[in-house]
C-alpha cells in the first residue's frame, strides 16, 4: 500500500523539491508512496485571500489564523498522525521516524511568520515536533527533513536492508567512520583490519570506533545507550540493607 504524505504550506511549489531526487524520487515514480502539498492559502475566505493576523496581546510578526488552517486540515484528515512544525515541539528522533514509516503516512503541517494559533494546534490533536534547536523562516524544509527520513525506511526504497539496521541512532550509537578505494590516498591509509577479510574482527573494530566516537560527541546519547544495554533496573528501588 502507497504510504500518503500530505503537507500543508504556504509554498506548496517547494514541494517535491529534494525528494524529487535519487532514491525518494525513484519510490515517488514508483508509487511506493505520494505527495500531495496542499495551499493553505487556498482556504482562506476573503478577497485578499489572507491567513495570517495580528498576534493577542501584541508583539512582533503575524500568526496564521486557526480557522483557516482547520479548513485545510479538515479537506485531509483520516487515520493519519498531524504534525505541527514547530522549534517549540519534542525532537524529531529516528525512532519517530521509524514509527511513522510502519503506518498509513503523516500529515504535516509547515508554519510561516511567527507561528500558528494554538488553538487548532490542540483542537486538530497535533503533534509538535522540531527538527533542532535553531529557528529557520518556515516549516518546509523541517517538512522535508520529516519525509526524507520516514520515506528512505519505507520498504523497497533503499538498495540493502542492512543499511538501515546498522545506521547512526538505530542503538543509540553513532556510526563507525567509513573507507572506501584507494587503499593508500595521499599517504593516508586505511585502517588495516579493514583490509584482513576477517569478519569478526572487522566487526569488533567497528563497534568499538561507534562506541569512542558516540562517548566524545554525544554523551546523552551514551548514557541512552548504557542504560538500554546495562541489565541492572535503573528504576527499581534501591534493596534494604
Ligand atoms: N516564533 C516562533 C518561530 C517561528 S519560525 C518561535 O520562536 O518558536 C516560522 C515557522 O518555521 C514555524 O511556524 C515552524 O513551522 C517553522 N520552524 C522554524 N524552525 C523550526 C524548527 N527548528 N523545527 C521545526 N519547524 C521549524
Amino acid at each position: 500500500m502507497t504510504w500518503r504524505a500530505t503537507v500543508l504550506t504556504l509554498f506548496p511549489d517547494l514541494f517535491p523539491g529534494p525528494l524529487g531526487a535519487s532514491l525518494a524520487g525513484r519510490a515517488l515514480s514508483a508509487g511506493i508512496w505520494c505527495l500531495d502539498a496542499v495551499n493553505i492559502r487556498d482556504h482562506a475566505s476573503d478577497r485578499h485571500r489572507t491567513v495570517d493576523d495580528a498576534p493577542f496581546g501584541g508583539g512582533a510578526g503575524m500568526v496564521l489564523r486557526p480557522d483557516i488552517i482547520d479548513c485545510a486540515i479538515a479537506t485531509v484528515a483520516d487515520d493519519r498522525p498531524i504534525l505541527c512544525l514547530t522549534p517549540r515541539g519534542t525532537p524529531f528522533t529516528q525512532s519517530l521516524a521509524t514509527s511513522l514509516a510502519s503506518g498509513p503516512g503523516v500529515i504535516l503541517l509547515a508554519g510561516r511568520y511567527e507561528g500558528i494559533d494554538q488553538r487548532v494546534i490542540d483542537a486538530r490533536g497535533m503533534q509538535e515536533i522540531s527538527i533542532g534547536d535553531y529557528v529557520l523562516s518556515g516549516g518546509e524544509l523541517p517538512a522535508l527533513v520529516v519525509l526524507d527520513a520516514c520515506v528512505r525506511l519505507l520498504p523497497g526504497v533503499m538498495g540493502t536492508a542492512d543499511s538501515a539496521i546498522e545506521e547512526s541512532y538505530t542503538n543509540n550509537l553513532l556510526e563507525y567512520p567509513h573507507y572506501t578505494r584507494p587503499a593508500d590516498w595521499q599517504g593516508r591509509t586505511v585502517p588495516q583490519v579493514l583490509l584482513s577479510g576477517h569478519h569478526a574482527e572487522v566487526a569488533a573494530w567497528r563497534r568499538e570506533q561507534a562506541e569512542r566516537i558516540t562517548r566524545l560527541r554525544r554523551p546523552d546519547l551514551w548514557a541512552r545507550h548504557e542504560a538500554a544495554t546495562t541489565q541492572a533496573p535503573v528504576a527499581s528501588p534501591a534493596p534494604a540493607p
